[in-house]
Parts: C-alpha cells; structure tokens; sequence
C-alpha cells in the first residue's frame, strides 16, 4: 500500500485540479492520497466525485497557526486536519473568521500601497482572484502588471516582506485552540513539517509536548524539508508521546518540484489515523 497524507490543488496553492492531482497520485501508484488544502475543505465534494476506483481519499485541511513561545516573538506552526465534520459550527466560525481577517489585511496592504503612489487598486485585483480568497501573491502580480515590480518575486523582496512599511501581520489561531477545534469536530491533528528548519524557525520538544497534551493525535515525520537528523528526533518524540507517524509529499503541482509519494505512511499508522477520526470518512470503494 501507497499512502500519501499532504496535498494541495488549486483550491489553494497547487497547480493540478482536484480531479488532475488525483489522476496524477493513481497514476503515481498510490492507493490512498489525503487533500489538505490550506484553510478550506471546497475541494472535498470536488474529490468524492472525481475520484478514479482503485484510489481512496482522506479529507483534510492544512491550517495556518501560531505557536506562542514566551520568550520570542510568535512562530508560524501548521496543523493537517483529517476526517473532521466540516460543518462543526465552533471550526466552521474560526476558519470564516480567517477568511474574513485575511481578506481584511489584503484590502490594507494594498490601500496603503495605492496611497503611497503605487498603481493598484483593491476592487480590481478581488476581481482577477476569481472568488479566491486574496493574498500576498495576488498584490505581487497586481504590482508587477502596474509596473512598480519587475516579477513576482521582486515585489516580494521590495514591498511585500514582513519588515516592509506596507506588512500587515496575520492573526493566525493559536496552534493549542487549532488543535481543541479539530478534536471537537471530530478530526485528527497532525503536526506538520515540524522540525523543517530550512523553511524557518521551529518549536522546541517542550512545544510539541504542549501541543500533545493540548489533544495532537500525530507527527509528520517524513517529508521532503525533514533532513535524515530531523525526522529521526521526531520519530522518537512520536514514540515518547505516543502520537501517530505520518509521511506525505506535501504535493504542489508545478509550484515544487517534489513529485506526488515523494514520502509515503506506513499502513499501521494510517490505520490509527482512520480509527481515531470520527467527523467524515474517506471517499474509497
Ligand atoms: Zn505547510
Ligand atoms: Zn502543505
């Protein structure tokens, strides 16, 4: 079996449709592939109908947190979500709040870019987002097509970084409160990427000590930014804490050059995973 827990579609940031990723994860020889797009379940329904026989699919959530050390400023943690009820109210509240607060600080940067002369205009770039919610890159295009970037990535490097006058902070759920939704609507927390240290500052051990006592069922331990040393910590964290393993690709598409079953799960541990989740069920034969 062939079991790949962390994916993305273009209902967030991957370039593959719904129905192409799981063409694409079939193809690959997988048998069981999780969506987790970031912060919406919409490509849920998407799944269930598009999905080739022979291929189940876990549905799932990547959601944006924070961890609060308290010594440091706040470090940005995310949490997979598995097999939760997507109507559970107390969930459903906290994740229209940050579709809410993230379209709010969209329509600020760019209000205080337009005011310092840049070219742009909010009502426009909603627009071109096609219902999407807005973000960062949506203002780098809009930059670029005003001319004051000469790409993406340079209105990255110039307006839009976080010490940039124009940054606006994200207010993301405390990764604890994350962790206590999820476990209420029914789901499985697994704490994803978490020693990636080539994507930033990580928690410590006591962290994600916290966090396990906060209700965190699982570690991903494989995954294509782990280094050898990292994932051989966190498996031993999992074994002292007594959480689940989890190995995924954390697919994109053409965004990353990381193909789908880069890093795969071991079948006893999704079979925990599919036991300790009571909210949905996987979409299979
Ligand atoms: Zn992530
Ligand atoms: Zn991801």
């Amino acid at each position: 079996m062939r079991i790949d827990l962390h994916t993305h579609s273009s209902v967030s940031d991957g370039t593959d449709t719904v129905a192409e990723l799981l063409v694409t994860a079939r193809a690959a020889g997988l048998d069981v592939v999780a969506l987790t797009d970031h912060d919406t379940t919409a490509g849920w329904s998407l799944a269930e109908a598009a999905r080739p026989s022979g291929l189940t699919v876990v549905p799932g959530m990547e959601l944006s947190c924070r961890w609060f050390p308290d010594d440091q400023p706040p470090i940005s943690v995310h949490l997979l979500a598995y097999l939760f009820e997507p109507t559970h109210p107390g969930f459903a509240a906290e994740r229209a709040r940050l579709r809410d607060e993230r379209l709010e600080r969209g329509e600020r940067i760019v209000t205080a870019l337009a005011a310092a002369g840049y070219g742009i205009s909010w009502d426009r770039i909603v627009e071109r987002s096609e219902g999407g919610v807005v973000g960062r890159p949506h203002i780098a295009r809009a930059l670029v097509d005003a001319g004051a970037a000469d790409s993406v990535d340079h209105a990255f490097a110039t307006l839009l970084h976080h010490r940039s006058p124009y940054y606006v902070a994200k207010a993301d759920t405390d990764v604890r409160e994350g962790i206590a939704l999820v476990r209420a609507a029914g789901g499985v927390p697994v704490f994803a990427h978490g020693l990636a240290t080539k994507r930033g500052r990580v928690v410590g051990d006591a962290a994600i000590a916290a966090m396990a006592e906060a209700g965190l069922l699982g570690l991903e331990v494989d995954h294509p930014d782990h280094s050898e040393e990292e994932r051989a910590h966190l498996r031993g964290l999992a074994a002292d804490l007594g959480l689940i393993t989890t190995g995924s690709s954390d697919y994109h598409g053409t965004n990353k050059v990381t193909p789908i079953g880069a890093c795969t799960t071991d079948p006893h541990q999704l079979e925990a995973l599919l036991a300790a989740g009571t909210g949905s069920a996987p979409f299979g034969d």
